[in-house]
């Protein structure tokens, strides 16, 4: 029987107190699966970590040989790591996970069973369980919103946990964006997909890297890096006014013809120009999105360093260098 190798995707931002635990839980879970042959590698992308993460990850590789590792020259963000991890996995299910044990490693058996029933995305989908009611109802508002704005469908729930098979990673790596937005990627590239569910599990150690800006940052990528539609949703805005003013015109010429003059107070006047003046300066801001993604295409920089690794040159699977 052929040897299947499944990788594990770590990307680790300062979890030096969680490294050691997920390794544990993988291993865990491969022993119970290895009367199938599965050989697995575990790689963690060390994100410029100020903790001594990798020096943890480090002592794990020198005690476990499935252990490869890659550090960066500083922290380049997650999205930069995962993309790491996908261009220097070799097996043919990848699997990624998140350093802090928020994805329970339990259902790595699902994932690995949805790929051997022929799917090309195993989807871990979590429920929203002892989150904050404002958050889980913004992010609902936000997900209804942003699935009208773009043509791709997110999920809510549906994060960075999930297998890809070796055709949705190389279909993922042909994607060379410079700004990632990883949840649409995924969904963009199609390809048969299932979903397996699980409660939301509350960070173990250390704490969570997503301050509040940081998430309304997030959301605002995933609205403007798909398509130009938010462009074209300024375009009817400013032609909605244009024709609500023109009639507004119209109706007060007429009631000035009919009735002499009565001119209404400044309100409406200020008002118009505040009205006005907001959605300039929205429509302004949207444009400036995509120039400044435009900016940032132009330069081609590597989306990340690698300072230090134990992988060898090897020849990877991965289309576009
Ligand atoms: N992470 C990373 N680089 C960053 C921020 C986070 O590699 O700049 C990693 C982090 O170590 C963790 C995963 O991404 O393994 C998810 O981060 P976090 O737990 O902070 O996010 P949350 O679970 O709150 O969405
Ligand atoms: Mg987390």
């Amino acid at each position: 029987m052929k040897q299947l190798t499944v990788s594990f995707i770590i990307p680790s931002f300062n979890e030096a107190l969680n490294v050691a635990a997920v390794l544990e839980a993988i291993r865990r879970e491969m022993v119970q699966l290895h009367y199938k042959y599965y050989d697995y590698e575990v790689l963690f992308i060390d994100d410029g970590s100020t903790d001594g993460t990798i020096e943890t990850i480090q002592s794990l590789a020198f005690d476990y040989p499935e252990v490869k590792y890659l550090s960066f020259t500083r922290n380049f963000g997650k999205e930069s790591a995962v993309l790491a991890g996908l261009e220097h996995a070799v097996g043919e299910a990848v699997i990624l996970m998140d350093a802090d044990l928020q994805h329970p490693p339990f259902l790595i058996h699902k994932l690995i069973k949805g790929f051997e029933d022929g799917y090309d995305q195993v989807i871990a989908k979590r429920n929203r369980k002892g989150e904050s009611r404002v958050r889980s109802l913004l992010t609902s508002l936000y997900y209804r919103f942003v699935n009208k704005a773009i043509d791709v469908e997110l999920a809510d729930g549906e994060g960075d946990f999930r297998l890809l098979s070796r055709r949705a990673v190389n279909s993922l790596l042909l994607l060379s964006e410079g700004n990632r937005f990883s949840k649409g990627l995924y969904s963009w590239i199609g390809l048969d997909q299932t979903t397996v569910c699980y409660d939301n599990i509350e960070r173990e150690n250390g704490k969570t890297k997503w301050t509040f800006s940081k998430l309304l940052n997030y959301g605002i990528d995933g609205i403007v890096s798909f398509n130009r539609k938010p462009l074209r949703i300024c375009v009817y805005f400013g032609a909605i006014i244009l024709i609500l003013s023109l009639v507004y015109l119209v109706t007060t010429y007429f009631r000035v013809w009919n009735n002499g003059v009565s001119v209404p107070s400044y309100f409406i006047a200020l008002f118009a120009i505040l009205f006005l003046g907001g959605i300039q300066l929205i429509c302004l801001g949207v444009i400036g999105e995509y120039i400044g993604r435009i900016y940032s295409e132009t330069k081609k920089r590597p989306h990340y360093l690698v300072k230090q690794t134990n992988i060898e040159e090897r020849e990877q699977y991965a289309i576009h260098q």
